[in-house]
């Protein structure tokens, strides 16, 4: 086998091993000359971190993403770089077998929690795990975890469920311990995204196992290293927007036309997420190439951006129509389109409260 073929993990070949590494030190924020170290890291693992993935109130959308991922192999994901020792979904035990696993590795202390969907406080019976509702399950497993992180937009703000009229209450995971869970200081990494996607939560997990600490958390919980910029400030087409250039009418060929899709409704400008950095698919496309972004990794998005499909209605502190004028005129006037996107930010973004995505 030729030398560029070996890697310690079987079934995954060292050049993509390190092309895996590189692309988690430049997720992390090391750049790449960051991928040695974040290789040595993994490969010095003398025990592979203890992982349980718990579902929650959800769709499977979440966990169908990370079975489907391909950077590495999900066979190697789970089998060689991480110990997924629970999986409600895949895992060949059921029952009181399943269960027996779930409490043996919580009664070991050592392991990191995943959580798939958000927590229904009104009807806590709403969702039980083994006659457990989740509401007890998160207060009761959350202190004995080295690490939990919440993995979709459910389980960080609630998402679809916490929309409007909200009938569960549902609630994002670490919402609920510090508000109603009797932990006020429960720290959770939330991994936004509908679905979550699967590198930005091995590159939260990469980034505890190689730094040995909690990445820097924004407003809303999610790791700066990932969700510091806007889809808009890595978007393909964002030449076209200070450009004034835009898409004008659904029907027309969005993924041919290289033009702006902000008077369609793209929530680009608002909205914090990798998206058009490690994209979806296989690194193969993201949203944004055939249609404006939704805004799914924002806290409250079902009731803050809904009509989808229509220009943003404010835009910072400036009037939509009159940004759209400004911009349809190609000339911005006295704003620099990245000044407008920052002011939008505190309205919509980070700085909003992460209570409301949940119960209104
Ligand atoms: Fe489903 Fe989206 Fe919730 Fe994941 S975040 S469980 S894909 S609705
Ligand atoms: Fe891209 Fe949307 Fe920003 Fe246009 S408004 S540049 S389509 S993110």
């Amino acid at each position: 086998m030729p030398e560029e073929e070996m890697s310690v993990f079987l079934g995954v070949t060292r050049r993509d091993f390190l092309k895996f590494c590189g692309g988690m030190a430049a997720l992390i924020g090391l750049g790449p000359g960051g991928t040695p170290q974040v290789a040595a890291a993994l490969e010095a693992l003398a025990k592979r971190p203890q992982v349980i993935y718990s579902s929650f109130q959800q769709c499977t959308g979440c966990a169908i993403q990370l079975l489907q991922t391909r950077t590495p192999t999900v066979a190697n994901l789970i089998l060689q770089q991480i110990s997924l020792e629970f999986q409600d979904n895949v895992m060949a035990a059921a029952g009181d077998a399943a269960e027996a696993q779930f409490e043996k590795i919580v009664e070991s202390g050592d392991f990191y929690w995943v959580i798939e969907g958000s927590i229904p406080t009104k009807i806590p019976e709403a969702t039980t795990i083994a006659g457990e509702n989740v509401a007890d399950r998160a207060k009761r497993v959350y202190p004995k975890a080295k690490g939990v992180i919440a993995y979709g937009s459910c389980a960080c703000y609630g998402n679809v469920q916490a929309s409007r009229p909200n009938p569960t209450g549902a609630m994002g995971v670490g919402e609920f311990l510090r508000t109603k869970g009797g932990i006020p200081d429960a720290k959770v990494i939330n991994i936004s995204r509908c679905p979550g996607h699967s590198e930005d939560m091995i590159a939260a997990l990469s980034y505890v196992l190689v730094t040995g600490k909690l990445p820097e958390l924004d407003a809303v919980g999610r790791p700066v290293f990932l969700y510091g910029k806007t889809i808009h400030d890595s978007c393909m087409r964002r030449g076209h927007f200070e450009a004034g250039e835009f898409v004008e009418t659904f029907g027309q060929a969005i993924a041919g036309d290289p033009r702006c899709l902000y008077k369609l409704g793209c929530k680009g400008p608002v909205t914090h997420a990798p998206c058009g950095i490690n994209y979806w698919n296989g690194h193969v496309s993201w949203c944004v190439h055939n249609a404006p972004c939704q805004g799914c990794a924002e806290p409250g998005f079902w009731d803050k951006f809904t009509p989808f499909y229509e220009q943003l209605r404010t835009f910072g502190n400036f009037p939509a129509e009159t940004i759209g004028i400004a911009l349809g005129a190609a000339t911005v006037v006295g704003l620099g389109a990245h000044a407008v996107a920052s002011a939008a930010t505190g309205r919509f973004g980070r700085h909003e409260d992460e209570t409301k995505g949940g119960e209104r």
